[in-house]
């Protein structure tokens, strides 16, 4: 009931140049857009119901950043007795049908510590298998290494402020990246979010309020997923994203079920983390992030080849992370690393996105999405500019694939190489602490 208002009111606004809101005139006025013939999900699609989409549906769509398109979306924290049917639907089908483990939830103690799980509870063991204590399954499909050779680039917490620095640089090095968004920061910065949407960079889901997630409950992690899913597919002409980061990398068995039981979301984590998030604080410093990156990007070919390839906790909380990332950047090509989007590493997934840019489109190969489904043959070309260009040559044909190159190389280096690599969690009340003194800066942090 409440997803059907939802979805009526629900916007996703044609994503063009001239779309991008002006701040000084939102409020005069709402400028609507009707649905783009692109980028639905037919019947049988895994999300179908979550984030209805057809090529004719007729809807209208709040502009993105104006108070019609903000009032969609909670303002902080989602009222989780209030989560649309669909979605808790979702979830129970999910459970009934035993995909979801029912597993000790871990506790925050609070301070610099990780959540912890009730005593005798082993959270290295396969029921469990917490990213946070590194355990890797390698079965699964978690996204843990970039293919040999690939510097396989993403940033997390955005979009924020300094975000719109790091896309100008991006672009003036005509590449791209993924950025892992907080969903309430889109709802702030939606400015920001079109800036790198329409700049062809591929988004991808960071929960709604950076949680530790393995201390949640099943329609917490829900909502925080579904919230920051519904967000950008209301700001990106119906995208579904395709990849999710857990916050602080905090994942095991119950939270990744969920995040592809309910919502078809490949978790994501590293192998290489530069805790470029201390730059705030002042647990770190640039030369020693600089080092880090440097170490890593120049490493000794005598060592080996360049396997895994690099999957690197980066961030875009403020300029001290771009700028870290800047003084390295010429690096990766003089080493002779091939950088790529994160969520473009695997064509063999589909791609950034769920959904499809048309019924005949080929992005997806995976799932079968384009099977089925009634032809609109009519791109709105004012609609997009960001198709994925690593997924155009994939062929609907293939549509049954289900090897994934990711998994593969997870299954023989991820533990190895997040083992070595500094891969630490990080410390909630750091991290938290980086981000309120950003916020008191800005002004945007709530
Ligand atoms: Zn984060």
């Amino acid at each position: 009931m409440l997803f059907s208002s939802l979805l009526v009111l629900a916007a996703s606004p044609l994503i063009h140049a001239a779309s991008v809101p002006n701040a000084a005139h939102d409020h005069d006025h709402v400028e609507r857009y009707q649905l783009p013939k692109r980028w639905y999900q037919p019947t049988g699609h895994r999300v179908e119901n979550l984030f209805k989409r057809g090529p004719d549906d007729g809807v209208d769509r709040p502009r993105v950043g104006s108070p019609e398109w903000a009032a969609q979306f909670p303002a902080d924290v989602p009222d989780y007795t209030q989560l649309p049917k669909e979605w808790t639907d979702a979830l129970a089908a999910a459970d009934a049908a035993g995909k979801i483990p029912n597993i000790p939830h871990a506790s925050a103690p609070g301070g610099q510590s990780n959540p912890v799980y009730p005593p005798g509870v082993n959270p290295s063991s396969p029921e469990i298998c917490s990213a946070t204590y590194k355990c890797v399954i390698p079965e699964d499909e978690d996204l843990w290494n970039a293919p040999t050779g690939v510097y396989g680039s993403s940033f997390d917490d955005g979009p924020y402020p300094s975000s719109p620095r790091l896309i100008e640089f991006l672009q003036s090095n005509d590449v791209t990246t993924t950025h892992f968004m907080i969903g309430k920061h889109i709802l702030i910065n939606p400015t920001v979010f079109l800036q790198a949407f329409n700049a062809g960079h591929d988004i991808a889901v960071h929960t709604y309020n950076h949680l530790y997630m393995t201390t949640l409950t099943n329609e917490q992690i829900v909502g925080q997923l579904g919230w920051t899913m519904q967000i950008i597919h209301e700001s990106t002409g119906g995208r579904v994203p395709r990849y999710w980061r857990p916050p602080y990398g905090d994942s095991d068995q119950r939270v990744r079920a969920i995040a592809k039981e309910v919502f078809g979301l490949d978790t994501v984590i590293w192998n290489r983390d530069t805790e470029d998030w201390g730059l705030i604080s002042g647990a770190t410093t640039a030369e020693a992030v600089h080092t880090s990156l440097t170490t890593w990007i120049t490493a000794n070919p005598k060592l080996g080849p360049k396997t895994p390839g690099l999957v690197i906790l980066e961030h875009e909380i403020d300029d001290r992370q771009v700028d870290a990332f800047i003084a390295s950047f010429p690096l990766i090509a003089q080493n002779g690393w091939t950088f790529e989007s994160l969520a473009q590493i695997y064509p063999d997934r589909g791609g950034p996105y769920q959904n499809a840019a048309s019924s005949t489109s080929t992005d997806v190969v995976r799932q079968s999405i384009t099977e089925g489904s009634a032809d609109d043959g009519d791109d709105d070309t004012s609609s997009s500019t960001s198709s994925s260009p690593s997924t155009q040559s994939n062929t609907g044909s293939t549509s049954t694939q289900t090897t994934s190159a990711g998994s593969s190389s997870a299954t023989t280096s991820a533990g190895a190489s997040a083992g070595n690599s500094g891969m630490i969690a990080q410390p909630a009340f750091a991290w938290s602490l980086a981000l309120g003194l950003v916020g008191l800066a800005s002004g945007l942090f709530l």
